[in-house]
């Protein structure tokens, strides 16, 4: 196979849009490489790295980071031999037309390009349940999709800092506002999926 067939997908969904679940569904059958860039830039600030020093006070107040910190990690992780070889699945990056253009200059198209659909309204009451175990990385939600009863993961559960409502009303704006800047650059790839339907039915619709 070419690097021409591979899978490369570009995925979008407003925050608490059950993206997370489905970048999993998506890596289990296809096998590509999973790059979320909230992954990257959370670890970065867990490290106390200087990207994540610069990158805190921006997350932790529901804005984007500056695009200057974010491009050059993105281009650079999907050249790496794992992403050519075995394709990639991109999470929460481009979001902004300078962003999309980076990607455009550079000569990355995707493939694909998916958006989960899913109210505001929706949205909200999800985030504010929304757990993350930081060792496996799983999310889980306290009403709609409980974590197990072990002491111990629930014990390590992290509410994210930018998972509160207010946060949340600034992010959901801001992605409605990305995604305005971002669609031209796809709207001949993308795939617009219900994200209301329960998560095995997304994952076949996707
Ligand atoms: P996410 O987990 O995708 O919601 O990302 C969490 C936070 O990381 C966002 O609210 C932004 O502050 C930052 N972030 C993630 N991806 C990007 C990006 N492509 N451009 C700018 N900031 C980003």
């Amino acid at each position: 196979m070419s690097t021409k067939d591979k899978l490369n997908i570009i995925i979008a969904g407003p925050p608490a849009s059950g993206k997370g679940t489905q970048c999993e569904m998506i890596v289990e059958k296809f096998g590509v490489v999973h790059i979320s860039t909230g992954d990257a830039l959370r670890a970065e600030v867990a490290k106390g790295s200087e990207l994540g020093q610069q990158a805190k006070g921006f997350m932790e107040s529901g804005g984007l980071v500056p695009d200057e910190l974010i491009i050059n990690i993105v281009k650079e992780r999907l050249a790496e031999p794992d992403c050519q070889e075995r394709g990639w699945l991109l999470d929460g990056f481009p979001r902004t037309g300078v962003q999309a253009e980076a990607l455009e200059a550079a000569g990355i198209r995707p493939s694909h390009f998916i958006l989960l659909d899913v109210p505001d309204d929706i949205l909200v009451e999800r985030c504010v349940g929304r757990r993350t175990d930081p060792e496996t990385g799983k999310i889980y939600h306290l009403k709609y999709n409980p974590p197990p009863e072990d002491p111990e993961v629930q014990g390590r559960l992290v509410h994210r800092a930018d998972d509160t409502e207010e946060a949340m009303q600034k992010r959901i704006g801001a992605y409605h506002e990305n995604v305005r800047a971002i669609m031209p650059f796809y709207s001949n790839l993308h795939v617009k999926i219900d994200g209301t339907q329960e998560k095995k039915a997304i994952a076949g619709s996707i």
